[in-house]
């Protein structure tokens, strides 16, 4: 496989698919860089090497063609400052344009194609798309972890056009490292903290990480399916019904492993869905009739502190509460806050999921934890233990 710190770029085109899809505001100003920010490295290094770089993307979701909301020229600008080079930009990302002024290209210079969902054969996966695209360079190069999990034109059905020539960029690579220090090569103790909304989403991955961790870690708004599952009694708190049998397969499957799996004790109840609601402190399996458990409880706070500062590996995904509300968000900062101590101890720690990911960003956590992984839903489906296409393209 070839690699981009051996990799003679000089004289080649290069095209990178980059990861962004990233939110603007009405005024098509981008409110987080973040995925920006990330690609800068694997478009300097190929530059500094002599290589020319057009860079393709989707953002947002388009339904039916071009919408002036979903162009990537608002993002020329800050791109250009970002690299300290003015960008191009090909107003379709297929055509004559792109392949003219792709041809024209020299090295150093950088080229923004339009948005790739503007036609639908991207997520298609189209063959005779992702081959148009292809012709525009001498090489592919990946670097957007957050579609791998996805076979489209882009992200894996253009790498067939280049045989020898495609590799992996920075962000891919580093997120492939870091996943792996815990799937494969995770020191033991090994800890998996779940939280977030619902268990359906996430069933398949806790019976896949049953069989690499020690501990498991269940908190958040899905815990209640579990409570239920044991006979506790969760008043209005969220549960998945349908699911109460996969909840109790899955503590039995646990115990045969010989993993522990620990379920919240106690729990911040509310009297409704709000930050200015009552609220109380009741054991997570024995909620009132009417109130709701929003956040873990001060006891369980203390139990999965001590298990996660005992921890060699760690891994987060999801919410331990509802922490979009100041007054539930205290079990969910104060389990960061323990990665982040069991880190600065010398544990690995991967933060990864959208809600995971804000919350570490909102209590300034960033530099505290050792990987934050950019793409929820691929990182999830790897440690599923699934084959993501993205990543397979390159390999194969
Ligand atoms: P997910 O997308 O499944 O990771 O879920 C994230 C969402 O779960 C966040 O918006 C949280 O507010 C929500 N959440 C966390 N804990 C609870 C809870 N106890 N009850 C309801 N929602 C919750």
């Amino acid at each position: 496989m070839k690699n981009i710190d051996t990799y003679d770029f000089t004289d080649k085109k290069v095209i990178v698919r980059v990861d962004f899809n990233v939110p603007l505001n009405d005024k098509f100003e981008i409110t987080d860089d973040t995925r920006i920010r990330a690609a800068i490295p694997t478009i300097q290094k190929i530059r500094k090497n002599g290589g020319a770089v057009i860079l393709m993307s989707h953002l947002g979701r388009p339904k039916t063609g071009p919408e002036d909301k979903f162009s990537l020229k608002h993002l020329v600008k800050d791109l250009s400052q970002k690299l300290g080079t003015e960008v191009q930009f090909a107003d379709d990302c297929i055509g004559q344009q792109a392949a003219d002024k792709s041809a024209a290209l020299k090295p150093g210079e950088v080229l923004l194609l339009e948005n790739l969902r503007f036609y639908k054969e991207e997520t298609k996966g189209d063959e005779a798309f992702a081959e148009k695209l292809a012709k525009l360079a001498d090489v592919y190069m990946n670097d957007a972890f957050g579609t791998a999990h996805r076979a489209h034109a882009s992200t894996a059905i253009i790498a067939q056009f280049f045989p020898e020539e495609k590799m992996f960029g920075y962000v891919m690579t580093n997120e492939l490292i870091s996943i792996n220090k815990v799937v494969k090569e995770g020191k033991k103790p090994i800890t998996a903290v779940l939280g977030g909304a619902k268990v359906s989403g996430k069933i398949e991955i806790i019976n896949h990480l049953l069989a690499k961790v020690d501990n498991l870690i269940i908190g958040g708004g899905m815990m209640f399916t579990f409570i239920k599952a044991m006979g506790g009694h969760i008043g209005n708190s969220l549960v998945e019904e349908d699911l109460l049998d996969t909840a109790k397969a899955a503590m039995k499957k646990a115990k045969e492993l010989g993993v522990n799996f620990y379920i919240p004790t106690d729990t911040i109840a509310a009297d409704k869905f709000a930050n200015e609601a009552n609220k109380k402190t009741c054991a997570a399996g024995d909620i009132p009739d009417g109130w709701m458990g929003l956040d873990i409880g001060p006891e369980t706070i203390k139990i999965f502190s001590e298990v996660i500062l005992n921890s060699s590996t760690i891994l987060w995904n999801g919410p331990m509460g509802v922490f979009e509300l100041d007054n539930f968000a205290k079990g969910t900062i104060d389990i960061a806050m323990a990665i982040a101590d069991s880190t600065a101890k010398g544990a690995f720690s991967l933060v990864g999921g959208g809600d995971s990911v804000a919350a570490v960003n909102k209590y300034n956590l960033k530099d505290k934890v050792s990987y934050v992984s950019t793409g929820g839903g691929a990182m999830l489906e790897f440690i599923e233990g699934k084959v993501l296409p993205g990543v397979a393209a390159i390999e194969g």
